[in-house]
Order: C-alpha cells, then sequence, then structure tokens
C-alpha cells in the first residue's frame, strides 16, 4: 500500500491551459504505474486559469475515491465566503486538510489572524500543512517557511495537527527537532527534488533522512509525498527503497502514518 500526502494538479510549466480533468488523470495514471493507491491533492493558495480553486478541485474529484484534497489557503486573502465553504467542506468530510504557503506568502504560522482556521482544523480533527524550507521562486522569503517557526505554533495548539512538507529541506536538522519536541507534529518527505533524484543528491538525502530518524526515534511521525508533478513518483519510490530501515518502518512512512493521520479508510481502495 502506498499513499502519497502531497501532490499537486497546478500547470507549472504549460504554455496551454490543461483542462481540470487531463491533469486528474494524468495523475491517476502515474498512479497506476507506480502502485500508489491513494493521493492527497493540494490546491494552490492562488487561484488562476493554471490553479484551479478548491471548489473546482472538489468538484473535479468526486467519484474518483483514490484521491484526497487538501485546501490550500491564502494569508493574504481570504475572505468570510472562503472561510464558509471551507467549514462546509470540513463539516461534510469534502477536504482532508488544510495548506498553508508561509515563503511563498509572506507570514509566521503563529500569526493569530489564522486562529479562526486553525480551531476550525482542531474541531473538525483534521491536519494543517505548511510548506517549508526553500521556495520553488526566488521571489519567496524563506525567514518565513523556515521550520523552526512551526514550533511556536505547536506549542500553542497542542491539539492542532501538523505537517511540515518538505522536512524543512535545507533545515532538516530544526525540522528533526521540531517533530522530536512536538508530539503534534509530522513531517512529509515531499518535494526534495525536481524531477528526479541524481545519484549524489539522493545519497546525500539518505543520509539526511536516516539522521533524522535516528535523532526523531521510530518514523510515527514521516510520511510518504512526491510533490508531484515537480518531483518524479518513481525516482521517489527508488529513494523510499533505498533507506536502510526495517520493513515496518518503511510502511509507518508509506502509507500507515497517513492513513491515521488524514482518516483515509484503506478498506475502500
Ligand atoms: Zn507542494
Amino acid at each position: 500500500m502506498i499513499i502519497d500526502v502531497h501532490t499537486h494538479i497546478n500547470n507549472y510549466h504549460e504554455e496551454r491551459v490543461v483542462s481540470l480533468n487531463d491533469c486528474l488523470d494524468k495523475l491517476t495514471d502515474t498512479m497506476l504505474e507506480n502502485k500508489v493507491d491513494y493521493s492527497l491533492v493540494l490546491s494552490s493558495y492562488k487561484v488562476n486559469e493554471h490553479r484551479p480553486s478548491t471548489k473546482q478541485v472538489v468538484e473535479a474529484i468526486s467519484g474518483r475515491n483514490n484521491l484526497g484534497v487538501v485546501a490550500g489557503i491564502s494569508y493574504l486573502n481570504y475572505n468570510y465566503r472562503d472561510l464558509k465553504e471551507i467549514s462546509e467542506y470540513l463539516e461534510s468530510g469534502l477536504i482532508k486538510g488544510l495548506k498553508f504557503y508561509p515563503g511563498y506568502e509572506p507570514f509566521y504560522p503563529n500569526d493569530i489572524r489564522l486562529k479562526v482556521v486553525y480551531d476550525m482544523a482542531i474541531e473538525f480533527d483534521v491536519p494543517v500543512m505548511f510548506h517549508s524550507g526553500d521556495t520553488y521562486a526566488p521571489t519567496g522569503k524563506i525567514k518565513y517557511s523556515h521550520p523552526l517557526h512551526i514550533d511556536d505554533l505547536a506549542v500553542d495548539y497542542p491539539d492542532l495537527k501538523i505537517v511540515i512538507c518538505h522536512v524543512g529541506n535545507p533545515w532538516i536538522k530544526d525540522c528533526m527537532e521540531v517533530v522530536y519536541k512536538n508530539q503534534n507534529v509530522h513531517a512529509d518527505i515531499s518535494g526534495l527534488v525536481l524531477g528526479d533524484f541524481s545519484d549524489k543528491f539522493e545519497r546525500y538525502m539518505k543520509k539526511e533522512i536516516e539522521e533524522m530518524i535516528t535523532y526523531a526515534g521510530d518514523p510515527k511521525y514521516l510520511l510518504y509525498g512526491t510533490d508531484w508533478p515537480i518531483s518524479n513518483m518513481k525516482s521517489y519510490l527508488k529513494f523510499m527503497n533505498q533507506l536502510e530501515l526495517p520493513e515496518e518502518k518503511k510502511e509507518l512512512i508509506l502509507w500507515k502514518n497517513a492513513a491515521d493521520l488524514f482518516k483515509i479508510d484503506v478498506s475502500k481502495l
């Protein structure tokens, strides 16, 4: 069983606009090729012709039972209608979590303005995911995406379930401390490469991830995710395979932790 907790259906490079359904078909075809049973699709903090809204993604995946939605929320632009929509989707179980983009947008995770959204996540018991570390675009401001800032949030909201995306790369040591210290914090390993891992980078990351597990203990906090289509699924599974971990620990990372955290009913897959 494999669950990918971090995929996108935005068009990052395309000149032409690809339809939402074509993007979803491409995702599920790639999942099938790589024996991935379930993926979470994360919507963006921006909505435009290349980046569908949460509503569009929720409607487009209905009937596809191997996909779930995590709603991207803009720190700068949400209004009361967005909050109402999110609370309705949470109530009806149509979204599995919330995603924030510090770094891409200038705010720290523990900003008081987001309290209302965190309270909703606690009430409906869904995780909140945070972009962390390097930004794909040079226009990002990376002091905001440093994983150390997640510690404030984790301490102030002990009932909030938090995911640090991209293990804080390149601040993986800081991420491992935040995860080790706070029971309510998880991390996903997505987006560590553009495309495929080179042999050299794979060796480097293998060491980093193994070090994290040595320090923070049994990987009950670690989640498998790719950031597809930015990172390649096949290359990611090869990376997972070469980690020197017992099979049962790999299973925690590959699907068990994700199934628990996002309440994914694997008996239906
Ligand atoms: Zn991503």
